[in-house]
């Protein structure tokens, strides 16, 4: 599997938590797009394999115009074979969605979106300084089934300071009540630089206590598989059948193309990342430059570490795979303590993996650290 990454760098307005490389400057838009076709066709031919997944991140992709996306889709069909049945997903911010623009997205070619949605709670959404409502939320998946989208990803954030264990519920269950396909749920984090840590510092802000922020993850984890999703990464809630490929893409460790500014990449062993600036990446570009802001080849025991790190993570360590390229056996590596995790109930081997159950998940970290230990000797 291939998988293909654009990076759409603007936003209507800055979150304060969120440390992904966006700016405001919607005027930009147009240029952008030029350029980004230029990087398309760069890339063309750089790898063989037909890809299995597209994906339009950002930043706010649902910025773009149905008529920009077509265009910039059409590119990468010039450059790459698609799978028949290539998954392509988009992001889109509940406040910039309309009829038309799903309408044309989809005509265009895109058959998953994912909504950051984050929370239903007013309270909860100003404190994350989102664009939209909760009610728009709601809207955006009801014009979402009407464009035809069957496929529908919501983000959803717990552990934010102002969220009370009710309050988590009454998100769960509202999200709940939309039937989205597939949920991400993902614990508020501090990233250093952005404005909300620079709250945490100066004190503005309380991050609740780890027992709390468990607490609320054991939430989720409950109440989401009860509902009848899966729960097949740290972060990740899947219907039957609706995983995110391109996801998974990323966690088996496998190849991906990316384009568009900060955007990483992995071919061949070889990792790439874009220029982290709009200017930076856009002067390479148009002088027909890869804009790579760095590579990084991976040695054996790099590609050992991130291959357990991933897999642990998702969907389990495939025993095979490390057998055959590594030379591992992972139930002898990772004795004592695998022996251990599985009489505790939290690894069990499911087709042909190693994977964390519910209870795995929840100690996911200590886990994760004890693996790379173990195999690192
Ligand atoms: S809308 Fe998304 S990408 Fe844009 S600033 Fe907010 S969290 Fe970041």
């Amino acid at each position: 599997m291939l998988g293909y990454y654009l990076h759409i760098p603007f936003c209507d307005k800055k979150c304060t938590y969120c440390d992904f490389y966006s700016i405001e400057s919607k005027g930009l838009v147009e240029r952008f797009v030029d350029s980004l076709l230029r990087e398309i066709q760069q890339r063309a031919a750089s790898n063989e394999q037909s890809v299995s997944s597209i994906f339009f991140g950002g930043g706010t992709p649902s910025l773009l115009t149905p008529e920009q996306l077509s265009t910039i889709l059409d590119s990468v069909r010039s450059t790459v074979v698609l799978a028949a049945d290539c998954e392509i997903t988009m992001e889109c911010n509940p406040g910039t969605v309309t009829p038309e623009n799903l309408i044309g997205y989809r005509a265009a070619g895109v058959n998953r979106l994912s909504f950051g949605v984050q929370s239903f709670v007013e309270e909860e959404l100003r404190f994350l300084t989102r664009i939209h409502s909760a009610d728009e939320a709601d809207d955006a998946m009801r014009l979402a089934r009407a464009a035809g989208f069957t496929n529908v990803n919501m983000d959803l954030m717990f552990a934010l300071p102002p969220q009370t264990m009710e309050t988590l519920a009454y998100n769960i269950d509202r999200m709940l009540a939309l039937q989205p396909n597939h949920i991400s749920a993902y614990s508020l984090v501090y990233e250093p630089g952005t404005p909300l840590h620079a709250q945490k510092v100066k004190g503005a802000v309380q991050p609740h206590p780890e027992e709390l922020d468990a607490d609320m993850y054991t939430m989720v984890i409950d109440r989401l598989t009860s509902a009848g999703y899966e729960q097949y990464e740290v972060s990740n809630f899947a219907r039957p059948g609706h995983r995110c490929r391109h996801n998974l893409t990323y966690w088996h460790g496998e190849d991906y193309l990316a384009v568009g500014p900060s955007a990483h990449g992995l071919v061949g062993g070889t990792r790439y990342w874009n220029h982290r600036s709009l200017t930076a990446w856009t002067q390479k570009v148009d002088a027909g430059e890869l804009p790579h802001a760095n590579t990084e080849t991976l040695g054996a025991a790099e590609r050992l570490t991130e291959l357990a790190f991933l897999t642990l993570r998702a969907d389990g360590m495939p025993i095979q795979q490390f057998a055959e390229e590594f030379g591992i056996d992972l139930y002898t590596a990772l004795q004592p303590d695998l022996g251990y995790w599985m009489d505790e109930g939290m690894i069990v081997e499911q087709n042909g993996k190693l994977r964390l159950t519910a209870r795995g998940y929840q100690v996911c970290d200590p886990i994760t650290l004890k693996v790379e230990e173990l195999l690192g000797r």
